[in-house]
């Protein structure tokens, strides 16, 4: 059987906080944030990349909302996950020029 492809991110930053991404095949979907005690990412490895990389920032903004005490829901969650990947994707200049 071929190897799963998997993303190549292994750790992210927020703030001066690095958060380490592990992944393994987890039992229930998709993904896991450890919570500020561990700050650990845990990534089910059996998906495709591209959403191993948006439950990836998924799991960072739970990580964001949970070190700002934002108490975001998980509906906040999943509507910055969506328009933040679109964002990125749709406007390369700008997200360019900051990276400067
Ligand atoms: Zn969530």
């Amino acid at each position: 059987m071929a190897a799963r492809k998997r993303s190549t991110v292994s750790e992210v930053f927020v703030g001066l906080t690095e958060i380490p991404i592990h992944y393994r095949e987890m039992d229930e979907c998709c993904g896991s944030w450890n919570g500020l005690h561990d700050p650990v990412i845990t990534i089910h490895d059996k998906m495709p990349v591209l959403q191993q990389n948006l439950t990836i920032l998924h799991e960072t903004l739970h990580a964001i909302s949970d070190m700002y005490n934002l108490e975001w829901s998980e509906r906040d969650v999943r509507t910055l996950e969506q328009t933040l990947a679109a964002l990125v994707h749709d406007n390369p200049a700008l997200f360019k020029a900051l990276m400067k």
